[in-house]
């Protein structure tokens, strides 16, 4: 898949809705039967589900950030808060993986363990705010993580999704991006909307530059994961109240791509560069080192 405009045009032409068309073009692609695929990608919502209880219980800790922060925002929710439950609760999910994968849980990388939560946070707060009237919402959210995953694929072929290669823009806000267009397939967008949420999220994201403090994917890779569920949310919702990007958002890949190659080296995920070199990170990595010396 090259591009969101192909696929567009290829459900059109089939006369089906994305997720039967993404379907079809990888079949196609593979040689894999479509049913097959849908399958597989029952079985990775399954392995997310799984991680997010996991990690909501998790007590292994991570090196370098406190691994509270999941908690502190449900307990807050519970009180109130101004951003709603959905959108809480999906950022209390996203750092409840990511936080899990810092302590070597079992996660799905979606599309990378560091943007790990992001996808879950936003497919499971779904499903606890608005799910509970869909018949069976395990088939609705799997059909949603195939629309994700297309979306994935496009950035993939057309930029990157390696931090290494195109800073955080490629790893957590591609996660966000992917995030949006399942949320509006999720509420019956159709595929303008989707193209429109992802052209959103991804302008909102470019140039955001990868520094993990002492190379832990940690900080800030954790509350990132927590934060930018919210762009791909409002997004989601822009788009489906009618919003468009002027840019389309295979041009908007393509421009992620473009910067990315242009981010300097210190700041695609060598931590040398940002905040990975202030005070505090050296400070705490200094702490660290001493401690692992005893
Ligand atoms: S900051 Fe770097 S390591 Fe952390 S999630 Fe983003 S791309 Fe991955």
């Amino acid at each position: 898949m090259r591009s969101l405009q192909d696929l567009a045009r290829l459900a059109d032409e089939l006369d089906v809705d994305l997720h039967e068309a993404v379907l079809a073009s990888d079949s196609e692609a593979t040689g894999v039967m479509p049913e097959e695929i849908f399958n597989i990608i029952f079985s990775r919502l399954q392995d997310m589900r799984r991680s997010v209880e996991e990690a909501r219980k998790n007590t292994n800790p991570c090196r370098l950030v406190r691994g509270d922060a999941g908690a502190l925002i449900r307990e807050y929710a519970d009180r109130g808060g101004m951003c709603g439950g959905f959108l809480l609760r999906a950022s209390a999910i996203a750092i409840e993986v990511a936080s899990y994968n810092a302590s070597m849980g079992r996660i799905v990388a979606a599309p990378t363990a560091g943007s790990c939560g992001i996808l879950p946070g936003m497919l499971f707060s779904w499903e606890g705010s608005f799910g509970q009237d869909v018949d069976d919402s395990d088939r609705k959210l799997t059909e949603a993580l195939i629309v994700a995953g297309a979306v994935g694929e496009v950035i993939a072929n057309r930029a990157t999704l390696a931090g290494a290669e195109g800073g955080c823009q490629a790893e957590c806000g591609a996660a966000a991006a992917m995030g949006s267009a399942a949320l509006v397939y999720l509420m019956g967008g159709d595929c303008d909307a989707v193209s429109n949420a992802v052209a959103l999220t991804l302008k909102s994201v470019l140039g955001l530059v990868c520094d993990p403090v002492g190379g832990l994917v940690e900080s800030p890779c954790i509350k990132r994961n927590g934060l930018l569920v919210a762009v791909g949310a409002l997004a989601a919702d822009m788009a489906l109240a009618g919003v468009t990007s002027l840019i389309p958002a295979d041009e908007v890949i393509d421009a992620m791509g473009q910067i990315g190659r242009s981010i300097p080296p210190s700041l695609r995920e060598t931590s040398k560069g940002g905040l990975a070199v202030t005070p505090t990170a050296k400070t705490l990595l200094k702490e660290r080192g001493k401690k692992k010396g005893q």
